[in-house]
């Protein structure tokens, strides 16, 4: 379990410095941005997690994303309930990512980069309406991870996974080598440890079963490989 605790760890101080860093996720930032022609700190960020994503998958979710820590800070509220969906997000997603192409059009592309815009010298908490915006958004996700359950604002509302997603499939499709959960020869038990487990919500067991270990909701953390008593799991890049 070392592993699990070296990301806890580390994605626990990807949290603590959300407060500095969250502008560059912000989906407001981008569209005020675009709708000026300028290439903001955000737009660098979706673009990286997207590349990045051919090569790791959505690892960046369990290893270094501030809003999943939280998520898994809160997870003793629900710790063993998930509600399944993944379309709201792609629901939030296709008109938010349309309006920033549009906005982009109308202003005849973009003129001007600036990474730190909207921040405070590259910090994000500058004002009280920044401060606000984060509070909101840890509010949103503590509701959602009491309604829905375990990471449900990844499962149900980001609107960042799906750049990792869509990196993911291409990855698939490339078949570029990649950090992915490879099923071992050893037998499987069904004791449905993993299941349990899963940050995701995901049925591992039956991923196993029926060998289908690629899923692009799996953020990689490898707990499931972790909590397997029987080492029917492995997390490698291949
Ligand atoms: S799905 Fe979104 S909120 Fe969840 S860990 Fe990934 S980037 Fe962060
Ligand atoms: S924890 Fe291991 S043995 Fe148990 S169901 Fe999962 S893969 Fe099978
Ligand atoms: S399937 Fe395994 S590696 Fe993927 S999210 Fe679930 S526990 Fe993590």
């Amino acid at each position: 379990m070392k592993r699990q605790i070296l990301r806890r760890r580390i994605s626990t101080i990807s949290f603590f410095l959300f407060p500095a860093t969250f502008v560059y996720f912000s989906p407001y930032v981008i569209v005020d941005a675009s709708a000026k022609g300028i290439i903001c700190g955000s737009f660098f960020m979706f673009i990286l997690l997207f590349i990045g994503a051919l090569f790791f998958g959505r690892a960046f979710c369990s290893w270094a994303c501030g809003l999943g820590a939280a998520q898994e800070i809160l997870s003793p509220l629900k710790k063993n309930f998930a509600i399944k969906g993944r379309i709201i997000k792609w629901l939030i997603w296709i008109p938010w990512i349309t309006t920033i192409i549009i906005l982009a059009i109308r202003h005849e592309g973009y003129h001007e980069i600036n990474p730190i815009y909207r921040t405070n010298h590259g910090f994000s908490l500058g004002s009280i309406y920044t401060a606000i915006a984060y509070m909101c958004v840890l509010f949103v996700l503590l509701i959602a991870q009491f309604m829905v359950g375990k990471r449900s604002y990844c499962r149900h509302i980001c609107w960042i996974a799906p750049f990792m997603i869509l990196g993911r499939k291409l990855q698939n499709l490339l078949k570029t080598p990649s950090l992915k959960l490879v099923k071992t020869d050893s037998p499987c038990i069904n004791c449905k440890k993993c299941t349990k487990n899963c940050l995701m919500g995901l049925d591992v067991e039956n991923m196993i079963n029926t060998n289908k270990m690629e899923n692009t909701e799996c953020i990689l953390c490898g707990t499931c490989a972790d909590v397997c008593n029987k080492e029917c799991i492995k997390l490698k890049f291949q």
